[in-house]
């Protein structure tokens, strides 16, 4: 099959304007997604096509199945594999995209700039031992915990189609392939700057750095030490980025400097879970066995990733290396208190509160810890203290009627309603998550048996994360301990 790189599919009306490539050659290969037997759109995101300004409501099934597996490219892209390293585990590696293509930057009418890249399109030169594929649960998976994140009011990349390949993949067992397509205001990574690094050239660092911020930080071009704001911006987005994942119990599970960007969005969806039961050390990937981003350490991993990232911008942060380091340095440490004071703030939301006094912090350890003891669904916990209702059983214990009178007199010095506090509480805590066992059901009906009922079910259920309807009832409720999911996977 040849690629057409002149095909046009005009009503999508795609506004290709591609930057990157205006990079030096050693950030990204030249290269168009390996064709697939027989691709068939599997579930296409027209609203977020909408948004973008794209029209997939009048594309033929067929010609959308084949624009987003890669077969047939669109006018204006211009296909590239990036290069990148990253810090996995703690270990320094050379990676890059081995198995996506991002096609170009779609320009939306908004004058907004978006990647549009296909992962599961084939090797790359940064394949190293993979095969470039992508199955069909996990990129699902991604398409479905994405689109929940960004309903849940979280940065994330988006999921704009899951397309099936017609072609097995070796994993496990054969599984069905797939082709996610995954929109990001940009797939610049800390992992792309410790790639600048690497190749030891001040000057590709610069080049970068100075690209990264035209993109996302214009406003910082003509600021003093640019790259020292552009630094603390990326430190600001990330302890924001953590803390809201931390509120809603959200645990990435592969927090390696590749999976940071620099925009501030949620990426990578391999192993990510929500956890159910309240317990900080809870850790779902399967190959996360120290407990490195267990739900707890995910603060201290993102500030972790941060030093890698201020490292790589010493050069150009001052002339003197120890200036460097002591500028670096107080910018890395103050992620801490950036961190906390995003995470407080959110708690006070989660719990009604307008103002502000100096024991909230306790007040809100004290909950979690008896939460902890009692193993109570850290959602549905929030989402029942959220009602006007005194919650029933299990909150039925003299430790939380202490809490809870402690809580009440609170309230109470604060000059708003109750009613205003529910509404604050209820617009903070979610009464729908992508629980695990819904998640993983919609998966297997899809993968195993080509029914996607409970997929579209689930993503209509999330579509309207604060809102209790009654109809998705069976959405806001914990897994029996039978159905429960201890591990998840990625690299698959
Ligand atoms: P991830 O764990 O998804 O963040 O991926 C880490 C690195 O492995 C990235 O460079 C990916 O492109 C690469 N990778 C993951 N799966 C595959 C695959 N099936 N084939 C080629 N490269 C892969
Ligand atoms: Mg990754």
């Amino acid at each position: 099959m040849n690629l057409p790189r002149k095909q046009v599919m005009n009503c999508i009306k795609w506004n290709f304007h591609n930057s990157y490539t205006r990079l030096p050659d050693s950030f990204y290969a030249d290269l168009n997604p390996i064709p697939v037997q027989a691709p068939n759109v599997a579930i296409l995101n027209h609203a977020l096509a909408e948004s973008l300004g794209l029209n997939t409501r009048e594309l033929l099934e067929t010609d959308a199945a084949l624009l987003f597996s890669g077969n047939r490219l669109p006018d204006g892209a211009h296909p590239i594999a990036q290069a990148y390293a990253g810090h996995q585990f703690g270990h320094f590696t050379m990676l890059g995209d081995g198995r996506a293509i991002l096609l170009g930057e779609h320009i939306a009418p908004t004058g907004s700039r978006f990647d549009i890249q296909l992962k599961g399109s084939g090797q790359t030169p940064f394949s190293r031992r993979g095969d470039g594929r992508a199955a069909l649960g996990p990129m699902l998976r991604e398409y479905v915990i994405s689109e929940a994140m960004h309903a849940l009011n979280i940065p994330t990349t988006r999921s704009l189609a899951v397309v099936t390949t017609g072609e097995p993949v070796a994993r496990e067992a054969l599984l069905p392939g797939a082709i996610l397509t995954r929109v990001a205001v940009s797939h610049i990574r800390v992992g792309t700057f410790e790639y600048a690094a690497a190749l030891k050239n001040i000057e590709a660092i610069k080049i970068l750095a100075d690209y990264a911020i035209q993109r996302h930080d214009p406003d910082l071009l003509d600021t003093e030490n640019r790259y020292l704001a552009f630094l603390d911006r990326v430190i600001e987005r990330q302890a924001s980025l953590v803390a809201k994942w931390m509120l809603v119990g959200f645990i990435h599970g592969v927090m390696n400097t590749d999976n940071m960007t620099i925009s501030g969005e949620t990426i990578d969806y391999g192993p990510c879970a929500f956890m159910d039961i309240f317990d900080p050390d809870t850790v779902f990937s399967s190959i996360d066995h120290h407990g490195r981003y267990c739900y707890r350490n995910q603060p201290h991993a993102a500030q972790w990733n941060l030093a890698r990232f201020a490292e790589t911008l010493l050069p150009l942060l001052h002339p003197a290396h120890e200036e460097a380091v002591a500028l670096a340095e107080h910018s890395v440490h103050a992620f801490s208190e950036i961190f906390q004071h995003h995470w407080l703030s959110g708690m006070r939301k989660k719990l009604g509160l307008f103002t502000e006094e100096p024991d909230d912090i306790e007040l809100i350890e004290n909950l979690l810890a008896w939460m902890q003891e009692h193993r109570i669904d850290y959602t549905g916990g929030f989402r029942a203290l959220a009602s006007e209702a005194i919650p029933t059983d299990p909150f039925h214990d003299a430790g939380f009627a202490a809490w809870h009178a402690r809580w009440q007199a609170r309230l109470a010095r604060q000059s708003e309603s109750k009613e205003s506090s529910f509404c604050l509480m209820q617009a903070h805590n979610p009464a729908i998550i992508p629980r695990n066992h819904r998640v993983e059901e919609a998966l297997q009906a899809a993968s195993g048996r080509n029914d996607y009922t409970l997929t579209h079910r689930l993503l209509a259920a999330m579509s309207n994360p604060y809102i209790n309807a009654p109809e998705y009832r069976n959405y806001a409720v914990t897994a029996e301990p039978t159905e429960r999911i201890y591990q998840t996977f990625c690299g698959t």
